[in-house]
């Protein structure tokens, strides 16, 4: 197994207490396992991508217009990663195997040169973690699948504002993806 992870939407505007679309606690709670998750994964000389949502101010024309409110917008606080991870990122960001990428849609693929990046490094499997189970995590196991690579998801290190559909989209992942739902 050849495994790079991901480390998707934990922006200040998701995860803060007052953050424009925060999962809220939920969020906050799964801070220590991501970055658990970054040090081990760095210490194994795996690949890292930090994916983050990017927004524009008043761009009404983007389809999330018209289901959210603002969040994520461009140059501000609110799409900087939040709180231990985003010690952890600085830590490490000047490593050749660290990444951040934006990406303007929930996928992790959509418009990115995500895929790219793993085949060129021979990735096989991805590990997700990030926010939130439900959207971003799940259009980003969606696209994992079709383009062929194994899953991994830590249950700690995912999360969502809306509990059931947390739940349901770890069994999705599991039942339909195949993929390896761990604690
Ligand atoms: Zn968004």
């Amino acid at each position: 197994m050849n495994n790079a992870l991901l480390v998707i939407d934990y922006s200040y505007d998701f995860a803060a207490p007052d953050g424009r679309l925060t999962a809220g606690g939920a969020a906050q709670a799964i801070e220590p396992a991501i970055v658990d998750r970054i040090r081990a994964a760095h210490e194994a000389g795996e690949p890292i991508f930090f994916m983050m949502d990017l927004h524009f101010e008043q761009d009404t024309l983007h389809p999330e217009a018209k289901l959210f409110p603002p969040h994520n917008i461009e140059g501000t606080e609110g799409r900087a990663l939040y709180g231990k991870v985003r010690d952890a990122y600085t830590e490490i960001m000047d490593a050749p195997n660290v990444f951040f990428i934006d990406k303007r849609r929930y996928s992790s693929f959509a418009g990115t040169p995500l895929n790219q990046l793993l085949q060129e490094r021979d990735i096989d499997t991805v590990t997700l973690t990030g926010l939130v189970t439900d959207i971003c995590i799940m259009h980003t196991a969606v696209d994992a699948y079709n383009n062929g690579y194994g899953i991994v998801v830590p249950a700690s290190c995912v999360a969502s504002f809306n509990g059931p559909a947390h739940e349901s989209a770890l069994d999705h992942f599991k039942n339909a993806l195949g993929a390896t739902v761990e604690p």
